[in-house]
């Protein structure tokens, strides 16, 4: 049997939901779901769907009504010039960068990852037999890539930048400049770029959002990722999308034809939902989730007696735990019934995440609890 690693996040959940089994309260800020009933636009179109009464398959690479539908959301949006060649639907975000990587890669070439990333981006790069090269990004710089960095790592073998805006789990976003000198650098450097964008609709604060397919100049080399999953808070749906040349999109579809087949044919009726009424259905998600971060941070600032500052964008808070994040995480299940990712997952040690997408009275409780149980510990 070859040896994988399981994803951190996955594990986590999973201990927790052991632990709910053994009829133990525990709260979740562990899982990146956005906990919110589907938005009556995507309800609806899903019982239409089931009055066909059919579950046919879908086209490999997605409904074709469904791939224009993302391409103008994404085109509405960045002025982008997508068209349905440029559009394949996948199985979440997460097979989209799968099949990215298993498409981009030969063996020996390098990716370069800013840390702290999600978690699993290494062990797909080394699934497709890739070298993960992680570039170690600064709180006092807003956990943001700096070119500098950026370009102290670019080396022969350099294949592919994998830029993940806004950043989980930092919530780190990217301005129009910043994203700009990027792109021009991984130009220069003839690298390909992975924009991992599933976070973009949950920017808050007036914070614009910066996409990589807002500039025409760099298409050539740039793959945009795209999902579900939070933005409409469909994360159970397993619905994502790759935007990019129709070369790199074509070989994606093949790939993904000898493998899930793509997304399940009433998850893409359910998206179709989603999408036509994007604006809608992605601003109740974001108002929701808005007020969780904002009850968030208020509760564990007054509770820690600490001013840590609410995040521009995405579902999480990096925050600092000192040494030995997993056996820090690992006292805090077992002593507060608190779940939560350690750091090292990602690429930092020192830190743990915390996603604030439960609802309130997880969010107080579970605060609380922490705050009852490790305060002096
Ligand atoms: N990319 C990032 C940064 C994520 O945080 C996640 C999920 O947590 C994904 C991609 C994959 O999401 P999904 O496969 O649900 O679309």
């Amino acid at each position: 049997m070859k040896q994988f690693n399981p994803s951190a996040t996955g594990k986590m959940s999973a201990r927790a939901q052991e632990l709910k089994r053994q009829g133990i309260k525990i709260y979740d800020f562990a899982a990146g779901d956005p906990v919110l009933p589907n938005h009556p636009l995507i309800l609806e179109a899903v019982c239409k769907a089931l009055e066909t009464k059919m579950s046919p398959y879908a086209p490999v690479a997605g409904l074709s009504e469904l791939r224009l539908a993302a391409s103008e959301w994404m085109n509405t949006r960045y002025k982008s010039s997508y068209r349905l060649e440029n559009t394949l639907v996948t199985t979440g975000g997460k097979f989209g960068l799968y099949a990215a990587f298993q498409v981009l890669l030969s063996p020996g070439d390098e990716v370069l990852i800013p840390a702290p990333y999600w978690v699993s981006y290494p062990e797909m790069v080394h699934l497709a037999g890739g070298v993960p090269v992680p570039i170690s990004t600064d709180p006092a710089n807003q956990w943001k890539l700096t070119l500098a960095d950026l370009k102290k790592h670019i080396r022969a073998q350099t294949k592919v930048l994998l830029l993940n805006n806004a950043c989980n789990p930092t919530g780190a976003l990217y301005s129009q400049e910043e994203i700009h000198a990027i792109l021009e650098l991984a130009h220069q450097a003839k690298l390909s770029v992975i924009s991992d964008e599933v976070y973009s609709e949950l920017v808050f604060d007036e914070n614009p959002f910066i996409s990589c397919a807002s500039f025409p100049e760099y298409q050539d080399n740039v793959l945009v990722i795209e999902s579900c999953s939070k933005n409409f808070a469909m994360a159970g749906w397993r619905v994502g999308f790759a935007f990019g040349p129709e070369a790199l999109i074509q070989n994606m579809t093949a790939l993904q034809s000898h493998s899930t087949t793509g997304a399940a044919w009433l998850s893409q009726k359910a998206a179709l939902g989603a999408l036509e009424g994007a604006k809608k259905v992605a601003s109740y998600v974001k108002e929701t989730l808005r007020e969780r971060r904002d009850l968030f941070f208020k509760t564990y600032n007054t509770l820690f007696n600490a001013q840590e500052i609410c995040p521009p964008a995405a579902i999480y808070f990096f925050a600092p735990i000192g040494k030995n994040s997993a056996k820090r995480c690992e006292e805090i299940l077992t002593k507060a019934h608190v779940a939560l990712v350690p750091g090292i997952a990602f690429g930092r040690e020192g830190y743990a995440r915390f996603a604030f997408s439960q609802n309130e009275s997880e969010i107080v409780e579970g605060l609380k609890a922490l705050a009852d149980k490790t305060k002096n510990s």
